[in-house]
């Protein structure tokens, strides 16, 4: 506004003091005057512009810095050619050879800058689009949602093509992400334009005057990814269509992975949930029959029939088997949600190993039992309880995958740093890629899933083997039979 009644001032002034139109005529004061003000108002018209686009060409994508460097450059060139013309013929052939190549220069330089071709926005975005490359493999790894996700994906696809804001419409109509345009605004675009519905057939982006809409064909449906254009977004050709497209596939399968890990999580919850609620549940009436169990092997209850006694023993080791099962699943929950806290105390591994075996006598009563252990206490810091959880599982797995009559050895021995108790069995064995996968929560081997278990107890065993600082390792030959070394540090933790 300021600038236009500049210009008509100082027109009218020129009108007014009739300024002569031959430089070389003599001028009087007023006309001098009206001179100035016509030079100082048309350099500010060549040099704001001059100025403005190569400041707006600062932190722009490539492609719209390299047309706004050019546009600059048009008016500089501009400038300099009216400034040799203003002097008149005072310059050299050779200057004024110049000159016309400069006038020869700017019409290219002006028209790439309007209307850049597709070889040269290629060139200008070939290093963005390196970057691109690697941003691309960060972005679908890592990012931990679908709105973060979509945040960043919008980001790239407006450096591709240069445009001025962007926003995703999700399979449902909702926005899932927008940039540089806010929410309602982004919604009303999205609404008024019906865009979803504008890309319902075919896999084609398409232009639709001030926007570009990529579909992205999500697993549960399509949605799509708005570009909008602005003052200085070069033109949406077929090659930024096409960038685009191969962009949206990269960015629907990240989307889609996003959704099938919070899935995936979402099933780890429930069944740690339904671990945490069913052993809970199943603990109080599996105490009471125990208890009842026992009362009646005491005698307790009264006398009862012998061929009612003599069923009692195998009862008691079922309902033992039981609670230890349930146990198993309490601990797992406790350890999926980081609340397995181990209580450690000094104690003698050899001592503890002992009760844990006495523990599970009744399981091992069909095979030959062989313990192999040092004359000393060998003393180290653990949980007590959980270190011989880890042992009872050790054996019931021992006896459960190897046939009755064959040997188990227990060895107990310690090292320099460690305390060591073995286990040996002369079963199955297990396979080398089987091996791989032992140690993993709810992992059985297939060919032994006839016998009970679930896959829990070596998993739970390993964690607290290593939550003391130690290890449990497996030593196994198909057919054979298997070691497992569990390890715990002996130096005061
Ligand atoms: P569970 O015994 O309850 O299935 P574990 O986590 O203790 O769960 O064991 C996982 C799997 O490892 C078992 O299902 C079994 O296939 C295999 N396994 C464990 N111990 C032995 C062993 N001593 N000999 C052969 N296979 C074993």
């Amino acid at each position: 506004m300021n600038l236009s009644v500049a210009i008509v001032g100082a027109g009218a002034l020129a009108v007014y003091s009739q300024l002569p139109s031959n430089p070389q005529s003599q001028h009087s004061s007023l006309q001098t005057v009206a001179l100035v003000a016509l030079l100082g108002v048309w350099t500010f018209c060549i040099l704001e512009p001059i100025v403005r686009f190569s400041m707006a060409a600062g932190g722009r994508p490539l492609v719209e810095r390299a047309r706004l460097v050019a546009l600059s450059l048009g008016y500089a060139g501009l400038l300099i050619v009216v400034l040799f013309a203003g002097a008149g013929g005072a310059f050299t052939p050779v200057l004024s050879l110049l000159a016309n190549l400069l006038v020869l220069a700017i019409v290219p330089l002006l028209y790439i800058a309007f209307f850049p071709p597709t070889f040269l926005r290629r060139f200008w975005r070939q290093p963005e689009q390196e970057q691109l490359r690697l941003a691309l493999h960060d972005l679908l790894l890592y990012s931990p949602d679908r709105a973060t996700l979509a945040n960043r994906a919008l980001a790239w696809s407006q450096r591709l093509v240069g445009g001025e804001s962007s926003f995703i419409i999700d399979r449902d109509g909702a926005i899932l992400a927008t940039r540089g345009i806010d929410r309602p605004q982004a919604e009303s675009v999205s609404n008024s334009k019906e865009l979803l519905k504008s890309v319902s057939n075919g896999q084609h982006p398409k232009r639709d005057d001030d926007y570009v809409i990529v579909p992205l064909d999500l697993q549960k449906g399509r949605g799509a990814m708005v570009i909008v254009s602005g003052r200085f977004t070069p033109l949406f050709g077929d090659e930024e269509l096409a960038l685009l497209r191969d962009y949206a596939t990269s960015i629907t399968a990240g989307l889609d992975r996003v959704t099938l890990n919070s899935r995936i999580a979402g099933l780890e919850r429930a069944k740690t949930d339904f671990l945490n609620i069913a052993s809970h549940e199943l603990r109080g009436p599996m105490t009471v029959i125990k208890g009842y169990l026992t009362m009646l092997e005491a005698g307790a209850l009264g006398d009862m029939a012998s061929k009612a006694r003599s069923v009692l023993p195998l009862l008691i080791s079922k309902s033992d088997e039981v609670n230890w099962m349930i146990e198993q699943m309490i601990e797992a929950s406790r350890l999926e949600e980081g609340r397995l806290a181990l209580k450690k105390r000094r104690r003698d591994i050899v001592d503890l190993t002992e009760t844990a075996v006495e523990g599970v006598k009744v399981l091992l009563m069909g095979h030959d039992l062989t313990f192999n252990k040092p004359h000393i206490p060998v003393d180290a810091d653990v949980d007590p309880e959980r270190f011989q959880m880890v042992i009872r599982n050790l054996l019931s797995n021992a006896s459960k995958y190897s046939p009755t009559g064959t040997q188990i050895d227990v060895d107990i021995h310690r090292n320099t740093e460690n305390a060591i108790v073995s286990v040996t069995d002369q079963g199955v064995g297990i396979s080398r890629e089987d091996q791989a996968n032992l140690f993993t929560r709810f992992v059985r081997v297939e060919s032994t899933e006839h016998v009970k278990g679930t896959g829990l107890g070596l998993w739970l065993s390993r964690e607290i083997a290593r939550m003391h600082g130690g290890n449990l390792t497996v030593d196994s030959e198909v057919g054979r039979g298997s070691t497992f070394t569990f390890s715990v540090p002996v130096d005061h933790a």
